[in-house]
């Protein structure tokens, strides 16, 4: 069956090549890597899928999810690195960050942001394996475009719309970068679609990991609901120090968030069953538009995490999110198994077209 709902596309994403990440100080390959939106793409335009270009836009709606010296930061991290000659000297090709104003150093004190170029990614970046490279920030600019033209499609009266982006978002958080994540793509989405005429808006990310990215930029709003089912970090997961059930938002945003931690080997029944509880708190919150933000590496066999959802079991999530009967902008996160990725995706999209998600 064609899918009815378009792919929002940039060649830049492939500007992003970060070749390693740097883990328990080893440095390992890449799993974010260009061919995954490449095989993505290729399974989902073989489906019959329309290709729209992504549009350009200027900082403002990055403004909007993203702190100031986040961006400024980003834009400029990879020039400041080379004109350090750390490329050279120590040999360290990509930026990484080795100190970082923990909360025990610094206990309470503002931290300064530092002089030094091989101190300052500590000051934005959270982990050590999300690598900046020259064309990292052209990229993730590139996936924010691509998630905006998606949401600008669904404002503009499309049942759903399919943003296949590169670098992925949901780790992102308002003033920092990690999980081989820089901007927040499916946030960046949810408040372009609140500033064009959605009163509430959902973010349900499915990805294998806590979208702890939008839970804590809208964690006190109540006009984004944000929920996400994942492996448990507590059983010793990614991102690790968050994403309980315990949290819930905080002021107007109390009861806006929900996390359905699963254990490991968690299969289709119980991920289907929190992705389905996860709509439901979506659907009692009043959302008039949902971004689904699509990472595929709960599927078994992903490399990156232990749980064992199927292809069915991504078609079945697909109807669910079809049946809630608002439309849907779909935001790629993660999902590192080229082989199966963009089949999982085409199930994926499939399944919302048959939920009721089709163009008209
Ligand atoms: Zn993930």
């Amino acid at each position: 069956m064609a899918s009815a709902i378009p792919l929002v596309w940039s060649d830049d994403h492939r500007l992003h090549d970060p070749a390693a990440e740097i883990w328990v100080g080893v440095r390992t390959p890449a799993a974010e890597v260009p061919e995954r939106a490449d095989a993505i793409r290729r399974a989902v335009t073989a489906a019959g899928a329309e290709v729209v270009p992504a549009a350009s836009h200027d900082g403002t709606a990055l403004e909007a999810v993203h702190d100031s010296a986040l961006l400024a930061f980003l834009a400029s991290a990879w020039r400041d690195w080379e004109a350090a000659g750390l490329p050279e000297d120590p040999g360290q090709d990509r930026v990484v960050p080795y100190i970082f104003p923990h909360p025990g150093l610094m206990d309470g004190l503002e931290p300064f942001l530092p002089a030094a170029a091989w101190a300052r990614p500590g000051a934005f970046c959270f982990d050590t394996m999300t690598l900046i490279g020259p064309g990292t920030w052209e990229a993730a600019r590139a996936a924010a475009d691509v998630a905006l033209t998606a949401a600008e499609l669904v404002a503009g009266g499309r049942r759903a719309a399919y943003a296949c982006c590169r670098p992925p978002g949901h780790h992102a958080t308002r003033g920092a970068y990690g999980g081989s994540c820089y901007l927040n793509n499916a946030a960046i989405a949810a408040q372009r679609l609140r500033e064009l005429g959605a009163a509430r808006v959902g973010i349900v990310d499915v990805d294998a990991h806590h979208g702890n990215g939008a839970q804590s930029i809208f964690w006190e709003r109540s006009d984004v609901f944000t929920g996400s089912v994942h492996v448990d970090p507590a059983a010793g997961w990614f991102p690790h120090f968050l994403g309980g059930a315990a949290e819930r938002g905080a002021g107007a945003g109390a009861g806006a968030n929900v996390n359905v931690p699963l254990p490991p080997g968690a299969d289709d029944r119980d991920w289907l069953r929190g992705v389905g509880e996860l709509l439901e708190t979506a659907r009692s919150h009043g959302v008039e538009a949902l971004v689904l933000a699509l990472g595929v590496d709960a599927a078994g066999g992903d490399p990156e995490s232990p749980l064992e959802v199927t292809a069915g079991g991504f078609r079945e999530a697909g109807r669910l999110v079809g049946r809630l009967g608002a439309p849907v902008v779909v935001v790629q996160e993660g999902g590192y198994d080229l082989a199966s990725i963009g089949g999982l995706v085409l199930a994926t999209l499939e399944g919302i077209d048959e939920g009721g998600g089709r163009n008209a």
